[in-house]
């Protein structure tokens, strides 16, 4: 049997660890390999290694940092087939997909890669008699990501690329379901020029999770993930005096005004709601239609187009959209159908005990359709994470407006509308962290930054971009004063103010 194992100080750690996690092949349903499960001795060796190496790499220039990673984006890219094959072959996701989540990981490397502009400081020249301020931004120290199994490159990569450009070290706790293809992200980083130390991976559970928010030599700790994680991994990490930054689950609505294009808005969510099996933080598997007759025209179009979708194989290039990513989690979509179902919603189309000739064992979820689904259903307001689109209908645009604000999640919503004025509206008043306006995946790109709302997200400070950069880094603010020799006849008893 294979054995993943964790990427400590240049290289796979060669521990007895006997505690061992299975890695599946979701097409087929074997274990095809096992990740080892670190614990509070597997950290401390990762963190001694960041230890050694952080100071000298925090002291290197924000350009040759930048020139590593400018590097390590060539060598993603020369090597994205057998890392998206990788990818693949643990989550389930069909490869195309797969080179977009490594493409949106690569999307961050690049505004990394700005690092010397983004990372500068303020300057006040004479903010008072013969006094400068200046204000730098310098790394946190050692900082450590834990993340989910749904985008095993891009998440590591949101944390990482901009944790390590800012002059930390950064250890990576993957999600035990796909760890592999974060050590290959190592070995890359490692061959682009970063020092050894500086992008490490240590696999595991919550015993590792557990010693990374109690370590005192860990500073700042970003997650993705579950809710109830999220907010776990805050509460504790904040406890202990770290900066944590914990995003969590989603349930997003897309809201179908009457004057939308409906051929679009179907186009969209077949893609939306099914791709990646709705395996997505940002997937749509609510959508609203506003008015009757909205709703009715655009069930219509949506069940063919759902009917058309292939699930095949992560390898097979005409799926639409391959495997879930465990037995379990398939279990869990099917009782969620079971409970909509149960609650009063109509299945429409219904995924259930679909089976793919050929891979009787694999993990596939067919796409599913409920209409009829109301804010009083349990099934509305939890995220069941599969291909499974759920119709609320909303009588009014006020209805629909509140449905995404009213709910516990907060994290991604769009509007399809020709209406520029009701488009407004809803931006503005929608308590949601991320709007698309007839854009049903409204994912910032890389130099803004991700985040959303309520129980979507712990922590006040969103990923990459800016605020990304703001979180791997605090603020030092230096007041200089360069006396000529003269005695300054200030009062020194009193608090110097610039008056
Ligand atoms: P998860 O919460 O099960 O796992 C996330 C991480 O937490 C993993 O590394 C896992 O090992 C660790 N973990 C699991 N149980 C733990 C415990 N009891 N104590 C401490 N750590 C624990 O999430 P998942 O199933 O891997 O990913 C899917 C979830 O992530 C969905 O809810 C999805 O919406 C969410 N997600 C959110 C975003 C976002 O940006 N808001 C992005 C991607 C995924």
């Amino acid at each position: 049997m294979r054995i993943i194992d964790h990427f400590i100080a240049g290289g796979t750690a060669g521990l007895d660890q006997t505690r061992r996690g299975p890695v599946y092949d979701p097409n087929t349903g074997a274990v095809q390999a096992e990740v080892v499960l670190g614990d509070a001795a597997t950290l401390d060796r990762a963190v001694a290694a960041a230890q050694a190496a952080q100071p000298g790499w925090a002291a290197t220039n924000p350009q040759r940092r930048a020139r590593v990673l400018f590097r390590f984006k060539e060598l993603v890219e020369a090597h994205m087939a057998e890392l998206a094959h990788l990818l693949s072959s643990e989550h389930g996701k069909v490869i195309a997909d797969s080179r977009g989540d490594i493409q949106r990981g690569l999307e961050v490397v690049e505004f990394a890669c700005g690092i010397p502009h983004a990372q500068k400081g303020e300057y006040t020249e004479g903010a008072g008699p013969g006094i400068d301020v200046y204000s730098t931004r310098q790394p946190i120290g050692i900082g450590a990501g834990i993340t989910p199994f749904n985008f095993p490159a891009m998440i590591p990569l949101w944390m990482g690329a901009v944790a390590v450009a800012t002059g930390n070290a950064f250890i990576c706790k993957p999600s035990e379901r796909d760890p592999s293809v974060p050590v290959r992200l190592a070995e890359l980083f490692l061959e682009a020029g970063l020092p050894v130390g500086i992008f490490q991976v240590v696999h595991g559970d919550k015993v590792v999770v557990d010693a990374i928010l109690d370590h005192p030599a860990i500073g700042a700790v970003s997650f993705v993930g579950s809710s109830d994680i999220a907010n776990y991994v805050y509460q504790r990490g904040a406890a202990n005096g770290k900066r944590v930054q914990a995003m969590g689950g989603a349930k997003n609505h897309g809201i179908v005004m009457p004057d939308a294009d409906l051929d679009q808005v179907v186009s969209d969510l077949a893609g939306a709601a099914f791709g990646s099996a709705g395996e997505r933080c940002m997937a749509l598997p609510v959508v609203v239609p506003v008015g009757a007759d909205t709703a009715e025209r655009l069930k219509a179009k949506l069940i063919p187009a759902i009917h058309a979708l292939k699930v095949g194989t992560s390898t097979d290039p005409d799926a639409h959209y391959g495997p879930v990513v465990t037995a379990a989690h398939k279990a869990s979509i099917e009782r969620w159908i079971a409970r909509a179902q149960a609650e009063g919603g109509e299945i429409v189309i219904d995924g259930r005990d679909f089976v793919l000739q050929g891979h009787e064992g694999g993990f596939f979820v067919g796409p599913t359709l409920i209409d009829h689904v109301t804010d009083t259903m349990d099934s509305y307001h939890n995220e069941i994470f599969g291909p499974v689109l759920q119709i609320v209908r909303a009588p009014d645009f006020e209805t629909a407006l509140a449905l995404p604000s009213k709910h516990q999640y907060g994290n991604g919503v769009a509007i399809f509308t020709r209406n520029g004025h009701a488009a407004r509206e809803f931006a503005k008043r929608v308590t949601v962290g991320m709007v698309g306006i007839n854009v049903p995946l409204p994912v910032p790109v890389a130099y803004h930054s991700f985040g959303g709302w309520k129980r979507s997200a712990f922590g006040d400070t969103n990923q990459h971009g800016a605020e990304g950069v703001r979180f791997w880094t605090r603020v030092k603010t230096i007041t200089q004063r360069w006396p000529d020799g003269a005695v300054d006849g200030a009062n020194a008893f009193v608090i110097p103010t610039m008056g």
